[in-house]
């Protein structure tokens, strides 16, 4: 397989019941563990709603993100299931300003909703 992220083919161990498995893998397991996973959750009061951000890494890595698309999808699924009522936005980098937060809370008052933003990584 190739990794995304540092461009190197990597081999997938495989057993006797895995033998004939064509699942895919986009990053190698060094990536995987220089590169982890650390869900953050925060809630941020709007005017009238309130705004949810899911952060899917605590630090601003360079990796490429397509890398964790699977992993990503799962979460971003999970999070959908959750919050069903939320008006629903991904983005993979979030610039978090005060005029964004305005923005947003302009959005959830037009929308009458809750606002869920997932994103890659947050920028304060
Ligand atoms: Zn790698």
């Amino acid at each position: 397989m190739y990794c995304f992220t540092c461009k190197k083919q990597f081999y997938v161990k495989r057993n006797f019941l895995s033998l004939f498995e064509t699942k895919k893998y986009y990053i190698c397991d060094s990536c995987r563990k220089k590169y982890p996973i650390q869900l953050h959750y925060e809630e941020i009061p709007l005017e009238n709603y309130s705004l949810y951000i899911v952060s899917i890494f605590r630090m601003t890595y360079k990796l490429c993100f397509e890398s964790y698309s699977k992993e990503i999808s799962y979460i971003v699924l999970f999070l959908l299931k959750r919050h069903k009522a939320c008006f629903f936005i991904f983005q993979e980098h979030l610039h978090l300003t005060d005029y964004f937060i305005e923005f947003l809370s302009l959005l959830a008052d037009a929308e009458k909703k809750d606002i869920l933003f997932v994103c890659c990584e947050v920028k304060k």
